[in-house]
């Protein structure tokens, strides 16, 4: 494992520096066009005060990173990141790229994949708009209806291309329907443990994402929406049994893919135009899945590559 530097919003640290890494999580995450309904406005006051006490809690409890994977066109807001990053100590590392095709807003919805592989490029390598902090992972995802669509593939082509230009990795929204995108990794030339494919574990979807194979090629998987269980008392679609994603998730470390997992809680801080999901924050990991992993056999050393080495190794940029 070689490893290197990782763009923050305060900087590029050497991936050493990380620590513990949640690998998939939201500073605050809405619709695109939840921001003109006037029903949802809050204040900038509002927002810090549903943050900074959850962000805060993560330091204490150890941790150091926290990748926001809100893509552009869903809130994503670089200037407000600094602040909580330079508030709270936490390492915050800010995405390009979308969360998938139906969430790109029409001026990007109708570009091709040069002016978008450009758009990904420039936010990594110069920077995001005025902000100077340069995007540390490229995000992409299939389209609700579970079938990529034309834009999701031009959005997975742009994103192959400046992660193969850049070195930065690539994280997915959803692992179904693998086989279009590792395609397009393929021919663009981009070594598949370049890319995060995620929400490989949620109700929904982990019946139907074929985790195994995936990894078999060399793709990395994301057992990334730990805590959005049916145990909740108002659990979303989405929701899994606590204990069915948890056995889900040893078996697969119990067949030897443990280099290849990673694992994050998808959380929102702070929900932009819904109420989100209650009871369910970033610090779910220290709460409930750490204890649960030891429960489950996982030691100190495995849980030092689930939250450190492997995130590490991920987000180093590799070129
Ligand atoms: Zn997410």
């Amino acid at each position: 494992m070689v490893l290197s530097k990782v763009n923050t919003v305060l900087g590029t640290v050497p991936a050493e520096e990380l620590g513990l890494v949640a690998v998939h999580e939201h500073i605050g995450y809405g619709m695109p066009g939840s921001e003109l309904d006037t029903k949802w406005w809050k204040t900038p006051e509002q927002a810090y005060d549903e943050t900074v006490p959850k962000l805060r809690a993560f330091h204490e409890n150890g941790g150091g990173t926290f990748v926001d994977a809100t893509g552009i066109c869903n809130g994503r807001d670089i200037d407000y990141y600094k602040s909580l990053s330079r508030k709270t100590g936490v390492h915050i590392v800010a995405c390009t790229g979308f969360v998938g095709g139906d969430t790109a807003l029409p001026h990007f919805a109708r570009a091709g994949v040069e002016y978008l592989a450009e758009v990904f490029v420039h936010e990594i390598t110069v920077g995001i708009g005025d902000t100077g902090s340069k995007a540390g992972v490229i995000k992409v995802g299939v389209s609700r209806g579970g079938r990529m669509t034309e834009l999701d593939k031009r959005i997975y082509r742009a994103a192959a291309r400046a992660a193969v230009k850049t070195g930065v990795p690539i994280l997915t929204h959803l692992a179904i329907d693998p086989q279009p995108a590792i395609d397009i990794f393929t021919e663009e030339r981009l070594p598949l443990d370049r890319v995060l494919f995620g929400h490989a574990d949620d109700g929904l979807n982990a019946s139907s994402t074929p985790s195994e194979w995936i990894m078999g090629q060399g793709g990395r998987i994301g057992f990334d929406t730990f805590g959005y269980e049916t145990e909740l008392p108002d659990p979303p679609f989405w929701a899994r049994p606590r204990k069915e994603r948890m056995d889900h998730f040893l078996t697969l470390v119990e067949k030897g893919y443990l280099d290849q997992l990673l694992v994050s809680a998808d959380a929102n801080c702070s929900p932009l135009g819904w109420p989100g999901v209650k009871g369910h924050t970033v610090n779910y990991i220290f709460e409930t899945l750490i204890p649960d992993l030891r429960d489950g056999g996982i030691d100190d050393a495995q849980l030092k590559r689930i939250f450190e080495d492997n995130p590490a190794d991920f987000l180093s940029i590799k070129n």
